[in-house]
């Protein structure tokens, strides 16, 4: 990345770099998904070639590793290093569903962890059950699970449902989850709530208190590829307030604070931001097995002070 592809507050005198704990690199694996969320915005488009990267574990394995090398805390040569300090790297693997791509998401976790990385997952849960469960979680620090609703109606409308009518049980998904912090104490669980028009109105609270996450992240829906199910500033204000008591884990995201606050790399190996507010869709990078992280990632726009404002926690804890 160029220094001026950095975005910076305007101040004369130059601040000391922000520090977090970890640098979170999010691969968005694979664009498929057992869901039909009506907000998804795992949506690629320009595909540059026909097949998703992991389909391959030897390139998979090359993107990790160049993305390791040019990212990894002791490569100063990043001119990321001016603005932002990090003690690890972290590799979160999302998608799309990761976890339909079975083996292939554990031969890429294992990779990861062997390159040097830190892994986290997030997943919708669907296909996270104890086996699963079982082999992954020795292997992440973090394992994320998106929920929007304790209300099978309001899941069958958003479209958090598979073909076969199948919803998450959420008697399931507390006891996969107790079993991946007894086999992994030192596991994080993180929930992610999209905001939307269903489930604006809902009191989370009971839903919280079951899963018992370390991290709580609402994240107003972003209208990227559809703004159907979009909400207003005093809707998403008003379900904030009512979920207040669990401050201290949450984590909230505007539409505004999820803009180029992301490090984020395609099925394909692009790195990708989402367009300024009002334009939607994508901007992508050339691919990063092609031209290199540093040359890839000079095409994009970051904001180290936006990604460094996301960890907000007493703990500094990645989000
Ligand atoms: S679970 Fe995630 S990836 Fe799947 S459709 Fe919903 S938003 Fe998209």
């Amino acid at each position: 990345m160029s220094k001026d592809n950095l975005i910076f507050p305007i101040c004369p005198v130059k601040a000391a770099p922000a520090h977090v704990d970890a640098l979170t690199i999010n691969w968005h694996v694979t664009e498929a998904c057992n869901y039909r969320c009506q907000y998804c915005y795992a949506k690629w488009t320009e595909h540059p070639c026909p097949r998703e990267l992991f389909q391959e574990l030897e390139r998979s394995q090359q993107l990790l590793t160049e993305l390791f090398r040019y990212f990894q805390p002791t490569n100063t040569s990043n001119p990321l290093c001016d603005a932002l300090s990090w003690r690890t790297l972290r590799l979160n693997l999302a998608g799309g569903e990761p976890s339909i791509l079975g083996e292939r998401l554990l031969d890429i976790t294992r990779a990861a962890r062997q390159i040097g990385f830190e892994v986290s997952l997030i997943s919708n849960a669907s296909k996270l059950a104890s086996d699963v469960i079982k082999q992954l979680a020795p292997q992440l620090t973090c394992l994320g699970i998106s929920l929007d609703s304790a209300h099978s109606e309001t899941n069958l409308a958003i479209g958090r449902v598979e073909r076969s009518g199948r919803q998450l049980s959420l008697n399931e998904l507390t006891a996969n989850l107790d079993f991946a912090r007894q086999i992994n104490p030192a596991l994080k669980i993180k929930l992610n709530t999209v905001v939307n028009a269903l489930n604006v109105d809902e009191d989370l609270s009971g839903l919280i208190t079951r899963v018992r996450p370390e991290r709580w992240k609402v994240l107003r829906m972003l209208p990227v590829v559809d703004d159907t199910l979009a909400v207003t500033d005093e809707a998403f204000a008003a379900f904030v307030e009512r979920h207040s008591a669990f401050q201290s884990i949450q984590c909230v995201e505007d539409n505004s604070d999820m803009c180029e606050s992301y490090l984020m790399v395609d099925p394909y190996g692009r790195f990708f931001q989402n367009q300024p507010a009002g334009v939607g869709g994508y901007l992508y990078s050339q691919s990063i097995l092609s031209i290199g992280a540093a040359a890839a990632f000079s095409e994009m726009r970051f904001s180290p002070v936006g990604f460094s404002s996301r960890y907000v926690t007493a703990a500094g804890e990645a989000s």
